[in-house]
């Protein structure tokens, strides 16, 4: 993980060796003097769509934490009203869907502008060999007058240098996802292969990568927000890990905050969809897979993978499909580590088990002798449990005042 590999806005001036109004220069140099750093009162969103198949939109749409409307309206202090423009939600169609988007790439848009990628570059000179395109955003006039369709990639190429961040939605656009599975006939990528490592926004930002087949909404909505902070001036850059990826969202694996993961420590394993137990013998990667949805949910805290009773195929993951698959078979390293716990749990589990009935009775019911309960026979202290809890209890209690008990 590295630190923000960027600084606060009224530090950039700072890390590029100049002073904050230099700096502004410098932007406004590169970009046109119509682009500042903040505050703005708004932000275009142009939303590129590539090899897609809108998963990533439909994430976004239910976002909750903050929802796409808030961003909309301009309802979360400090951070400006964006205006969206996606194929999916905008009114607009034909020349005036384009225009702000043409406007923005000659630098006439007159204000900043953010780009989002939703899907895999597809490399287009392989679909122009036979005259054809793989995704495409408008038309325009060729050199001979005819009409062509403008590739989402070629947008991007376009708009990428003048924008205030580029961002990357979805495992397609962050690392190449599914088109570019074993095979690849598309040559396809994500975002950063194209742009470079040594891609910055105008504002110095480099590609922020949101990953998830579908992402989790709220992980991009957040981002948005916070990097939307970032450029206002009021807040320092979030902490981005090697990757790009929020460090927040993904720096722990799955498993560490799997509601499963009780379970395999115990070391009982599902057997079959459905059973209740950690899913590793069913093929779950969750070990090595950095993800947040077993705690953030899919949706509004709701559902999401381990949590529906699914097992993690490492959707997130640059090595994601072909280091994960076959999908049906668990993780060869799984036989180590669950093979250890099992063992460890055969001794572990009888002893909770012993402790746990012990700490579900009351010392009044342990005087009486009997439960007052009509649910159903609670368990009642054998000889065995008792003669073990006299050695526990006072071992709990060495060292301890009697006031402390
Ligand atoms: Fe870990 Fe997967 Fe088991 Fe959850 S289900 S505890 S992520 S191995």
């Amino acid at each position: 993980m590295v630190e923000a590999v960027i600084q606060p806005a009224h530090q950039v001036g700072n890390v590029a060796g100049l002073s904050q109004e230099t700096w502004a220069d410098a932007v406004a140099a590169r970009t046109g003097p119509a682009t500042k750093i903040g505050p703005f009162e708004s932000v275009h969103v142009f939303w590129l769509a590539g090899m897609s198949c809108d998963g990533c939109s439909i994430a976004v749409l239910g976002a909750t934490s903050p929802t796409v409307e808030s961003l909309m309206t301009g309802s979360l202090p400090a951070v400006p009203i964006v205006y969206l423009h996606h194929t999916a939600i905008q009114l607009e169609a034909g020349d005036a869907y384009m225009e702000p988007m043409r406007r923005a790439a000659a630098g006439t848009l007159g204000a900043p502008y953010v780009v989002v990628y939703e899907g895999s570059i597809a490399d287009e000179t392989l679909a122009d060999r036979t005259g054809g395109y793989w995704s495409a955003i408008g038309e325009e006039a060729a050199a001979d007058g005819s009409l062509r369709q403008v590739p989402s990639a070629e947008w991007l190429s376009r708009l990428a240098p003048g924008a205030a961040a580029v961002i990357a939605i979805g495992t397609c656009a962050t690392w190449g996802g599914i088109p570019a599975a074993f095979g690849n006939v598309t040559g396809s990528m994500g975002v950063m292969d194209l742009l470079g490592a040594d891609y910055r926004s105008a504002l110095g930002v480099p590609v922020v990568n949101i990953p998830g087949c579908a992402p989790v909404g709220d992980n991009f909505t957040e981002t948005v927000a916070a990097v939307l902070l970032f450029l206002q001036g009021v807040a320092p850059l979030p902490e981005f890990d090697e990757l790009g990826r929020p460090a927040w969202q993904f720096g722990e694996t799955v498993h560490r905050n799997c509601p499963r993961a009780g379970f395999y420590e115990e070391g009982t394993f599902a057997e079959q969809y459905g059973d209740h137990q950690c899913l590793v013998e069913l093929g779950c990667w969750g070990p090595v897979v950095n993800c947040n949805i077993a705690s953030r949910g899919a949706i509004n805290h709701v559902g999401g993978c381990m949590n529906a009773g699914g097992v993690c195929i490492g959707c997130t993951m640059p090595g994601f499909p072909d280091r994960f698959a076959p999908f049906y078979k668990k993780p060869p390293g799984s036989t180590f580590s669950a093979t250890g716990a099992k063992l460890t749990g055969l001794f572990i589990r009888p002893l909770r088990r012993v402790s746990e009935r012990d700490r579900k009775r009351t010392a009044l019911w342990d005087q009486r002798g009997e439960t007052p309960s009509p649910w159903g026979a609670a368990h009642e202290n054998t000889f065995i449990d008792r003669l073990v809890h006299i050695g526990y209890d006072w071992i709990r209690h060495s060292g301890t005042s009697a006031k402390d008990r």
